[in-house]
């Protein structure tokens, strides 16, 4: 005579057992489905290959690394996305790019100088030295103690520096895209620092090399997330899969702009966090020249504006190349980013004319534009909280139903904004599936 415990066991054998999890996870194809191969996405995969789930990563783009992306297409390197390996000390690009041999050198040594300019003008010392002033007493509050309360940094930025009313936008625009005023003070003054890399081999091509061997299934847009039943299902135009969890690692826009479908519609705290949430437009447009450096070594910035908000970064020459790429943010960035390529690089490359003269025209061979806040699949370059609203990335952080995890950069808490904070968040994720799976 067998014992019921040994019928029981005899029963529930391996492949029963199977069937039975597969009916409850509603017969998933894999453990994990990922929806976006930027910095979150791979990160993510690679964390659950590690740790024995299957993952299967859903990418709109034709390619992967989202907007950490190396363009090619002017025949010279133009970082269009990402450029900065920030915090190198504990972020996990610099121990890849190490694990991969790919070269990673600090970024001290690329300095070429600056000059400042007004609608082509040339700025004289004195108006310099006074916008230093500005910039270095704003510099010293922001790196101080954080703020009690949280209120936008240009209010900040105005109890410190009356007499300077666009100093905080000098440095919001170009460093998180947006204008000063609508941007958390605590939020920034929260975000991680330290040491900064930078790869000599393009930031794109290292995200690339890491995704080599993943399952990633390109141009494959997710439009609906069921999560009504015990698993999730996903809607591709190449069919639905089921997945026992999901790792959402679209940018805070294009969760908002209702590309993807939630069923049931996500709960409020999410609506909440997102609420809260913004991007900024940080935009690069590359410029590329033939047959003269105007005299200007590799690295060189100049900085040109002719009304507040119209601030260009213009750096020349990037690694020695023949690229001038200009850098922009804020609504001004938006206006140019939605006049086309065409039109957009026409325009910067006018500006670049009133600084250089018209023999820039004659040795100018050809713009591209990184429109990000155009692109359907970014809307903006990176997270931004708003005034007040510091609190909301932790809240996108948290799971929802236990199956549905948000692990873009916007929900990386101090490292938000970066492709670091990105990965990290992909791993936080795989961490917390790891428990519930
Ligand atoms: C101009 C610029 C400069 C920057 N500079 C730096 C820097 O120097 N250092 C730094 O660390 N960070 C920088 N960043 C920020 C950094 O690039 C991002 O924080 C990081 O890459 C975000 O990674 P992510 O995986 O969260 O999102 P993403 O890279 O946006 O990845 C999400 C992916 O989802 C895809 N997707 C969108 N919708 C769908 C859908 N419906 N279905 C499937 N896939 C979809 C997108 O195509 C994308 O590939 C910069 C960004 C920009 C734009």
């Amino acid at each position: 005579m067998i014992s019921r415990r040994a019928v029981l066991a005899g029963t529930l054998s391996a492949p029963f057992v199977a069937n039975i999890a597969a009916r409850a996870q509603g017969a998933a194809d894999i453990d994990v489905a990922i929806i976006g191969a930027g910095a979150a996405g791979i990160h993510a995969a690679r964390q659950a290959r590690a740790a024995g789930l299957t993952a299967r990563i859903f990418e709109a783009r034709s390619r992967v690394g989202g907007r950490v992306f190396t363009d090619t297409s002017l025949g010279s390197d133009f970082e269009a996305g990402a450029f900065y390996i920030h915090w190198a000390e504990t972020n996990p690009w610099a121990e890849i790019a190490k694990s991969l041999q790919i070269e990673a050198i600090s970024d001290s040594g690329l300095w070429g100088g600056f000059d400042v300019f007004s609608n082509g003008r040339r700025l004289t010392g004195e108006e310099r030295s006074r916008r230093r002033g500005g910039f270095w007493r704003l510099a010293n509050v922001l790196d101080g103690e954080p703020t009690a309360m949280d209120m936008s940094f240009g209010e900040a930025a105005r109890r410190v520096s009356p007499d300077q009313p666009d100093a905080a936008s000098g440095m919001t625009l170009l460093s998180l895209g947006e204008d000063a005023d609508r941007v958390s003070i605590r939020d920034y003054q929260r975000l991680d620092s330290g040491e900064d890399l930078v790869l000599p081999g393009g930031y794109g091509r290292l995200l690339a090399r890491y995704a080599e061997g993943l399952d990633i299934a390109l141009a494959t847009p997710v439009t609906a997330v069921d999560y009504t039943g015990p698993g999730i299902r996903l809607e591709t135009p190449r069919g639905t899969v089921r997945a026992r969890a999901v790792i959402v690692t679209v940018s805070v826009n294009v969760l908002k702009s209702g590309a993807i479908r939630f069923t049931p519609e996500l709960p409020a705290g999410t609506r909440r966090a997102l609420e809260g949430l913004g991007m900024g437009a940080l935009t690069k447009l590359a410029l590329r020249f033939e047959a003269t450096k105007f005299g200007q070594t590799p690295w060189t910035q100049f900085f040109d504006s002719s009304r507040p908000g119209d601030l260009v970064n213009f750096e020349f020459w990037p690694w020695g190349n023949d690229l001038v790429v200009a850098h922009f943010g804020g609504d001004y960035a938006r206006g140019v980013a939605a006049m086309g390529e065409a039109a957009a690089v026409d325009h910067m490359l006018a500006r670049l004319v009133a600084i250089l003269g018209e023999d820039a025209r004659k040795a100018f061979r050809g713009g591209r534009l990184a429109g990000w806040s155009a692109d359907p699949l970014a809307l903006g370059c990176y997270s931004i909280a708003k005034p007040g609203e510091a609190d909301q990335r932790d809240a996108l952080a948290q799971p929802v139903a236990n199956r549905l995890w948000f692990a873009g950069e916007a929900s990386a808490g101090a490292g938000s904004m970066t492709a670091g904070g990105a990965a990290l968040a992909g791993a936080r994720a795989i961490a917390m599936i790891r428990k519930v799976l």
